[in-house]
């Protein structure tokens, strides 16, 4: 393998700083009042009956842009008892402090235990009391009784939705009165997921990775229409497919285009992107008041689909063909996040969680691994597995 040379590693470590730089340069909320059209367009999610702005938030860092997306009128915030280690839900909790909560949709995550994230598949090691335990440690950080939606976490496999731990666990919550609805989450093998949640029948919600550069998104439609006729609510995430078709974000996806495409097929209930400034807020915000895509905006998502970009397709096609068998769709994943979305924290959890150190390809002679995109896998490994020597106190 070369080593990576120095400028990259400069780049590298000048974009972990900027990420931290980039959260105090947000303009105050108060900034965040909108002149421009605040047209709303609701859906329901599903059979729970819910109405949803079109567009929610993913994952903010911090308060500031909760509470822009609040004046904004975003009603669904989306968080997970691994993000930042925690943090997010903490983070949320507080910056919801005072917000009648019967007004917004409430949600978390919680990915089982024993899951292997390469496999999809869940061990002996899993129960439903380790479940309900980090469940329960998901509402203090949040800092309410029971959330509106409870996530099954990142599963992707059939036999992950339909773990009899998992079905234990999520039921008893809900008798408990902990959640009211229950849902599934995946950017992997979406169809079988998506089928599996249909077949345990107790699943009210899917949220599943669904953009315009998905090679299988024909087969995912088909999967979702199938949902939806069984009562299903979707929520799309990743929709921006990575937000940059290069890492040194030259390159931008036209965001407007990406959500009007996503939000075309109406059994999507609602999005979820991650904005890091009140214009993105704004301008995801603004799709609402002219959904129709222009002429540009199909030419610029065309361009995009034949760019290899930083989307991997978790297509599994390269299963096997690394010499160290690493995790490669969820290391293609952690470079996504980082150098498109510049979501460093997210990036690291997800290598931690797989195992991942700094440079696991220093002793390898060769790479082996042929990508469909034609993706350079092993200097993307080497790349954004860097992360894993960068100390947190670094990454936001
Ligand atoms: S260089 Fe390629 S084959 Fe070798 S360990 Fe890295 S990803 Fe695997
Ligand atoms: S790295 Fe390429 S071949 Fe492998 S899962 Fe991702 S898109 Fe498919």
């Amino acid at each position: 393998m070369n080593k990576t040379n120095k400028n990259d590693r400069r780049h590298f470590l000048k974009m972990t700083a900027a990420g931290i730089a980039g959260a105090t340069l947000l303009p105050h909320v108060s900034e965040a009042k909108s002149k421009k059209s605040n047209k709303v367009i609701y859906r329901t999610l599903g059979r729970t009956g819910v109405k949803l702005p079109i567009v929610s938030m993913g994952a903010m860092k911090d308060g500031t842009m909760v509470k822009a997306g609040l004046a904004k009128g975003v009603k669904h915030f989306d968080t997970a008892h691994v993000y930042q280690k925690g943090k997010n839900e903490t983070m949320l909790g507080e910056a919801l402090q005072g917000q009648d909560l019967s007004q917004l949709f409430t949600v978390t995550k919680v990915v089982p235990d024993d899951m292997d994230r390469k496999t999809g598949l869940i061990g002996e090691g899993c129960t439903a009391e380790n479940f309900l335990k980090m469940f329960d440690i998901s509402l203090e950080r949040l800092q309410v009784k029971s959330v509106d939606l409870l996530y099954v976490h990142a599963v992707s496999s059939k036999q992950a939705v339909l773990h009899p731990e998992i079905i234990k666990a999520v039921k008893m919550a809900k008798e408990q009165g902990k959640c009211k609805f229950l849902g599934v989450s995946t950017h992997k093998n979406e169809p079988e997921v998506i089928r599996a949640a249909i077949e345990a029948g107790i699943y009210d919600v899917v949220l599943t990775a669904y953009n315009f550069k998905q090679d299988h998104r024909e087969e995912i439609d088909k999967a979702i229409a199938e949902g939806a006729a069984k009562g299903i609510g979707f929520v799309a995430m990743k929709v921006m497919a990575g937000g940059f078709l290069d890492k040194d974000q030259t390159k931008p996806v036209n965001t407007k285009a990406a959500l009007k495409w996503a939000l075309k097929n109406e059994h999507i209930c609602t999005s979820i992107p991650s904005f890091t400034t009140i214009d993105q807020l704004e301008e995801s915000w603004d799709v609402m008041a002219k959904m129709k895509m222009s002429k540009q905006e199909e030419k610029d998502l065309e361009f995009a689909r034949d760019y290899a970009g930083l989307y991997c397709n978790a297509c599994s096609q390269c299963d096997g063909q690394c010499q160290k068998n690493l995790p490669i769709p969820e290391i293609m994943r952690s470079y996504m996040y980082t150098y498109g979305y510049r979501e460093m924290g997210k990036a690291k959890e997800l290598l931690a969680n797989m195992g991942v150190v700094n440079d696991p390809c220093s002793d390898c002679s060769h790479c082996t691994v042929t990508c469909v995109k034609n993706f350079a896998v092993g200097e993307k490994v080497q790349s954004v597995s860097r992360l894993m020597d960068v100390p947190d106190d670094f990454i936001v």
